[in-house]
């Protein structure tokens, strides 16, 4: 029996029946939605390279009532990306959705960002998304009815001063992932992408923001007035998933708040609204 979240909108049994692969899933943002899809009652496969990252993230999707399993793998690897998607095929009995989440990032100006730190992450990011996908394909199309999630960013569209390497590379899991919704979606598999804003507590936002002490100066550009959560996250993703979301294909989710919106003109009646 899966243990319902009790702050989500959606039926606990929403994804009842389907199996989910999460790369990243042991850690951050990646364990909220391994933990999220299982609470709507999918089995989750969760592969990162970090053994010791993932077997609590399989616990806690064990505690709910679903069968999970772990995969030690590099997404950078072509023949570890295929053994992920037939072990999980082979133990769970096929897979449905698929999330790619796994990333690196580390903030560096463009001019001092070495050639190894820039394959490195392209190579996680971008080629190992659409390693990923490649290897699904075939799983995925048999399913019927299945859903590729990309999580990427906001600064897919803006860049970021420090992330030249994983803006690029995310603006290339965006792209992909509308090729993808227009060559898969007639064989029964929706892609779509999760851009999340700065998520609390994860090691991202520490790094980024909160180690700098500039949280505040963040959140003065996000009118909801607080940072996006694990679970902000984690339930676009199971919408994005399940059924309700059977006409969204090639869409982006932005859960950031408004983080941005405004632009420049955003400060304008900060100081009243008489003219
Ligand atoms: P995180 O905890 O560092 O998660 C990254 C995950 O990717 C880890 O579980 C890591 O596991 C896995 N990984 C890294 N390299 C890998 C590789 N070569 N092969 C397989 N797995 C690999 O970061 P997070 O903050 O939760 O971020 C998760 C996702 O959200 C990322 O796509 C990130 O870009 C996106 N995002 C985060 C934020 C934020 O504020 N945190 C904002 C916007 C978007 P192992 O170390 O075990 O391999």
């Amino acid at each position: 029996m899966t243990r319902p979240d009790p702050g989500s909108p959606f039926r606990p049994d929403l994804l009842g029946g389907r199996v989910a692969l999460v790369t990243g899933g042991g850690t951050g943002v990646g364990r909220g939605i391994a933990t999220a899809l299982a609470r709507h009652g999918a089995d989750v496969c969760l592969a990162s390279r970090d053994r010791e990252h993932l077997e609590p993230a399989a616990a806690e999707v064990r505690a709910l009532g679903r069968v999970a399993v772990v995969h030690s793998m590099d997404v950078r690897e072509p023949d570890a990306v295929e053994g992920t998607v037939t072990r999980t095929v082979d133990e769970l009995g096929g897979l449905d959705i698929l999330v790619n989440n796994a990333a690196g990032n580390f903030l560096v100006r463009a001019e001092e960002l070495s050639e190894g730190g820039w394959k490195a992450v392209v190579e996680i990011v971008l080629d190992g998304t659409f390693r990923m996908c490649r290897a699904a394909y075939p799983a995925l199309a048999a399913a019927g009815d299945a859903s590729i999630v990309n999580i990427t960013t906001t600064y897919v569209r803006t860049g970021a001063p420090g992330m030249a390497h994983s803006g690029a590379a995310k603006a290339g899991v965006f792209n992909l992932t509308r090729t993808l919704a227009a060559e898969w979606g007639p064989r029964g598999i929706r892609s779509n992408c999760v851009a999340p804003g700065l998520v609390e507590g994860t090691e991202g936002a520490r790094r980024l923001v909160e180690s700098r002490g500039m949280t505040d100066r963040y959140l003065e550009g996000v009118p909801t007035g607080r940072l996006t959560t694990v679970d902000d996250v984690a339930r676009a993703v199971v919408f994005l998933a399940s059924p309700g979301a059977r006409q969204i294909n090639g869409a982006e989710l932005v859960v950031d708040g408004g983080a941005g919106v405004g632009g420049t003109f955003a400060p304008l009646l900060a100081g009243g609204e008489d003219g």
